[in-house]
């Protein structure tokens, strides 16, 4: 069965899991900004356990986030952090994020 992201509901396509993507974010931080590594390796890469799923073309596990929204979460961490390291990274993993809307996302954050 085709698996949809459990977050955005776009078809999983090339699917890569949270723990394989975590591990490029991870080795990216590295050196520059590794204080943030345990921040990244504590994130909940899980988002269910029910229903179909797909299976990481890496490693097999189970996935349920497409890697867009992982992204899209790893960003809003290291906006948290720091702005300018969530640009940094959105840049060099060319992943284009609309920044107002997650500046928006954020600040509400904040707030509450
Ligand atoms: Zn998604
Ligand atoms: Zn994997």
């Amino acid at each position: 069965m085709e698996k949809k992201c459990e977050v955005c509901s776009e078809s999983v396509t090339n699917p890569i899991c949270g723990e394989c993507l975590s591990s490029a974010v991870r080795s990216w931080l590295r050196g520059r900004y590794s204080w943030l590594i345990p921040e990244v390796s504590a994130m909940n890469n899980n988002a269910s356990a029910k229903g179909p799923y797909a299976e990481c073309v890496i490693c097999g596990s189970r996935i349920d986030l497409c890697s867009g929204c992982y992204y899209e979460e790893v960003q809003k961490l290291l906006y948290r952090a720091d702005p300018n390291i969530a640009h940094e990274f959105s840049s060099f993993f060319n992943f284009e994020m609309q920044n107002l809307k997650l500046e928006k996302e954020v600040s509400k954050v904040v707030v509450v």
